[in-house]
């Protein structure tokens, strides 16, 4: 049976975060389990993009040394690190607070930006991967995440966290790779598989809605998730917010490939009831097709798109430089930087990655009329 404990936290007060953490991990059988004195793991939170604390794009600082600190006077040897898709993992760190927060602690950064090679024979999809350098030299993983909505996999929660773990723009080499999602996800599951992160934390005390990971709205929702089974802790937060844990393929592909469970009878919800934490207006794609059609005919006229709301945009041009595909699908037309840049839908893949890395929010994702009939319609 896999164990996920909800522990209502009000607000970032590090007392108040401090003591839902210790909480939390009592409930799921003491942090103990998870370590040995004198072990070196790495604390991998969610730096997705430089953004202040309040964006919510990050893992809160506090929940962050909360987590860090329990760990520590349990005798761990801890450091930390992400790869944010864009920018450096110490920008991403120093303004997301979680540097400060580390430095509180004395814990050094580890190295995200040179990768090594690790074989993976075991893995259904991907038979190795190139891993951050202080990913491997670790002796395990406790991912701290951010509870966020996501144009490509509805939910960034505990699975998706370690993409991370894959330094800089190699992570889009396997957009454009793995176009189709139910591959995407394998992929996710597979590394996952491999890396196999010892405890999984989720800060849900402020979340973001909308235009996830990025460009959505924070949310509050009170809430921190302890796991050691990410697929578990994934449908959990799908029940909260309104969404079949069957709809989002890290879930469903991560039970079938052996990651988690995640049917109802199969795991056991303890600390505070799930009931308190269920919204039925959190705003993320519950209805809406994220899968991929290989005509593009088909494809064009279903699936969600992604769409830039010219106001918004101050043609930074970062969504051209992301854009994985080669020639572009999203490319400036006429004078670079000059205009909004235009998307050619038939080379569009939809991925995401420019909608995700858009600092002003300024790409939506747009159903078209024919997927939204589509969607209404299905069984
Ligand atoms: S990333 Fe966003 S703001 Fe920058 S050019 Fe693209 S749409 Fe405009
Ligand atoms: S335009 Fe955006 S969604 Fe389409 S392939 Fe490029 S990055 Fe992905």
């Amino acid at each position: 049976m896999a164990v996920v404990a909800l522990v209502k936290c009000e607000s970032y007060d590090y007392s108040e975060v401090k003591a839902a953490v210790e909480r939390g991990l009592d409930l799921i059988g003491g942090c103990e389990q998870f370590l040995k004195v004198g072990e070196r793991l790495l604390l991998k939170p969610n730096l997705l993009a430089p953004a202040s604390p309040e964006e919510c794009v990050t893992t809160h600082p506090a929940v962050f040394k909360a987590v860090g600190e329990v760990l520590a006077s349990r005798g761990a040897q801890l450091i930390y690190g992400d790869s944010p898709a864009m920018s450096s993992p110490f920008n991403a760190a120093r303004k997301s607070g979680v540097y400060q927060a580390g430095q509180e602690l004395g814990l050094e950064m580890a190295d995200f930006k040179e990768g090594i090679k690790i074989s993976f024979p075991e893995g259904k999809q991907h038979k190795s991967f190139i891993l951050a350098r202080g990913v491997v030299e670790s002796d395990g993983i406790i991912s701290i995440s951010k509870m966020k909505t996501h144009g490509l996999t509805r939910l960034t929660g505990a699975v998706k966290n370690q993409f991370g773990c894959i330094p800089g723009v190699l992570k889009g080499e396997f957009h454009a790779k793995l176009p189709e999602l139910d591959d995407f996800a394998t992929m996710l599951v597979d590394l996952n598989l491999l890396i196999r992160p010892r405890l999984y934390v989720m800060d849900g005390i402020m979340a973001m809605e909308g235009n996830g990971p990025r460009g959505g709205r924070p949310r509050k929702m009170n809430v921190l998730l302890f796991s050691a089974d990410p697929v578990a802790l994934d449908a959990t937060v799908c029940r909260m917010l309104g969404v079949k844990p069957d709809d989002v393929p890290t879930i469903k592909i991560g039970q079938k490939n052996g990651l988690g469970q995640y049917a109802e009878d199969s795991l056991r919800l303890v600390g505070d009831p799930l009931d308190t934490f269920v919204t039925s207006d959190f705003a993320i794609a519950r209805g809406g097709l994220v899968s991929n059609f290989k005509s593009k005919r088909l494809r064009n006229i279903i699936v969600p798109r992604p769409a830039i709301i010219d106001a918004k945009c101050i043609q930074c041009g970062i969504c051209v430089n992301m854009c994985p595909v080669s020639p572009k699908a999203v490319k400036w037309e006429g004078e670079e930087k000059k205009n909004t840049p235009v998307y050619n839908y038939d080379r569009c893949i939809r991925c995401y990655c420019c909608q995700e890395m858009c600092p002003e929010g300024a790409i939506e994702i747009v159903t078209p009329l024919v997927g939204r009939l589509f969607n209404h319609f299905k069984p």
